[in-house]
């Protein structure tokens, strides 16, 4: 059946809500996304009726709730196209997941005049965790500098690629310009100069089918909330020989093997990543919102995410005195833009009294605000929820804004 995102949205009861007495238009899917009603049912069901502390019971909750547990592992395993499920760590989120990254491959693997490439379209999580670990080891943090358009200067990237490089950490899609970065490229000329690469998967796991396996990427990072999850829980990939190689970051329960005061041991993976008590309640959560998603179709929800950026995109620039920031000619559905003399924040609240919901501000990217030396932007973010109708409302919600701001 064809994808229908208007049938689709009664999965998700937060959009049939009002605000201020208008239909919600929910456009700030970059910063969370809404959950469908099995994903809710989901977490009901797990505390109603099998809540038990994993790994460690031999009585019938915790065995359940353990299954349960490493099942969600193998979800998001095939999800990601994974060749090992203890390939897929369980953490907090994408940032608690490059942080892991960060001090563990840094502790193994860098030194002191060694290079990280990062780029200046990243998320503040994916710039201060290497400014810290580059601080502990007495690295250097290097830029891959960004077009105008909002793409990336590969011809940059390349001469920054050195013998100093150990990693390379980069978006799959920037969260403040749309831009779809081409990753697979980049993961190819990096491991050809014997770099690692991280790619931030925060706003492409939503948007883009991931393949680790053929992206060939030694780490991968998302969160789970980004992806119609709950919050608190995000996955960590890794190549199963690197993160055997690697210590873990945190001690604690679960990730040992056998302690005592002279000397303790560490757990195989995954656990060795997983110190104290995970949280396997948005575990399950989050393989559900993915099995969601998989049902819905993942190229059908692809393919209609097209079309509405394509509408998004011709809608927004009929808009007189309105700029958008970030026309990389490979995007995702995120909208960043300015209209002329107004400031993002008074366009942001006009736009919450008409009932939408966008976000103002650096969008944690203070590197590309600096970049076109800016405050901020009015960022509109879809998700396959949202309907051409909404993105005509939106609109009409920025030119009645022009009229009242500018009058
Ligand atoms: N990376 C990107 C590109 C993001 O957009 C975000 C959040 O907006 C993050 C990382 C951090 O995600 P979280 O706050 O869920 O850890």
């Amino acid at each position: 059946m064809a994808f229908d995102a208007e049938i689709v949205r009664k999965d998700f009861p937060i959009l049939q809500q009002q605000v201020y007495g208008k239909p919600l238009v929910y456009m700030d899917n970059g910063a969370t996304t809404q959950k469908p009603q099995a994903v809710i049912d989901c977490l009901v069901r797990m505390y109603r009726t099998m809540n038990a502390n994993i790994h460690r019971g031999v009585h019938f909750l915790s065995e359940q709730t353990t299954e349960c547990y490493e099942q969600s592992r193998r979800t998001v395993q095939s999800f990601l196209h994974a060749p090992f499920a203890e390939e897929i760590i369980f953490t907090r989120g994408a940032t608690d997941s490059i942080n892991a990254v960060a001090f563990s491959f840094g502790e193994a693997y860098v030194h002191p005049g060694d290079e990280i490439l990062v780029s200046e379209m990243e998320h503040h999580s994916n710039i201060v965790p290497w400014q810290m670990m580059c601080d502990r080891k007495k690295a250097r943090l290097r830029v891959i500098p960004m077009h105008d358009d909002g793409t990336l200067d590969l011809e940059a990237f390349r001469a920054s690629l050195s013998g100093k490089t150990r990693l390379v950490a980069v978006t799959q899609v920037s969260n403040t310009l749309g831009t779809v970065n081409p990753v697979a490229d980049i993961i190819r000329e990096a491991h050809q100069a014997g770099t690692r690469v991280l790619i931030d998967a925060a706003q492409s796991v939503q948007h883009l089918s991931i393949d680790v396996k053929q992206l060939d990427c030694d780490f991968l990072a998302f969160s789970g909330h980004k992806l119609y999850g709950p919050t608190g829980v995000g996955v960590l990939y890794g190549k199963r020989d690197l993160l055997n190689e690697m210590p873990p970051y945190q001690g604690g329960g679960d990730m040992i093997s056998c302690v005592t005061f002279e000397k303790t041991t560490y757990n195989e993976l995954p656990l060795k990543f997983e110190a104290g008590t995970n949280n396997y309640i948005d575990a399950a959560g989050l393989a559900c919102a993915i099995d969601y998603l998989t049902a819905l179709g993942l190229p059908e929800v692809q393919a209609y995410e097209k079309r509405l950026t394509q509408y998004a995109l011709s809608q927004l620039k009929n808009i007189p005195g309105l700029r958008i920031y970030g026309e990389a000619p490979e995007r995702a559905a995120i909208f960043s833009f300015l209209v002329e003399g107004i400031h993002p924040y008074d366009m942001g609240m006009v736009l919450d009294k008409l009932g939408i919901a966008v976000r103002t501000g650096t969008h944690c990217t203070q590197p590309v605000m600096d970049h076109y030396n800016i405050d901020g932007t009015v960022r509109a973010s879809l998700a396959f929820y949202n309907t051409e109708k909404e993105i005509d409302i939106l609109c009409e919600g920025i030119c009645r804004a022009k009229k009242i701001l500018l009058a």
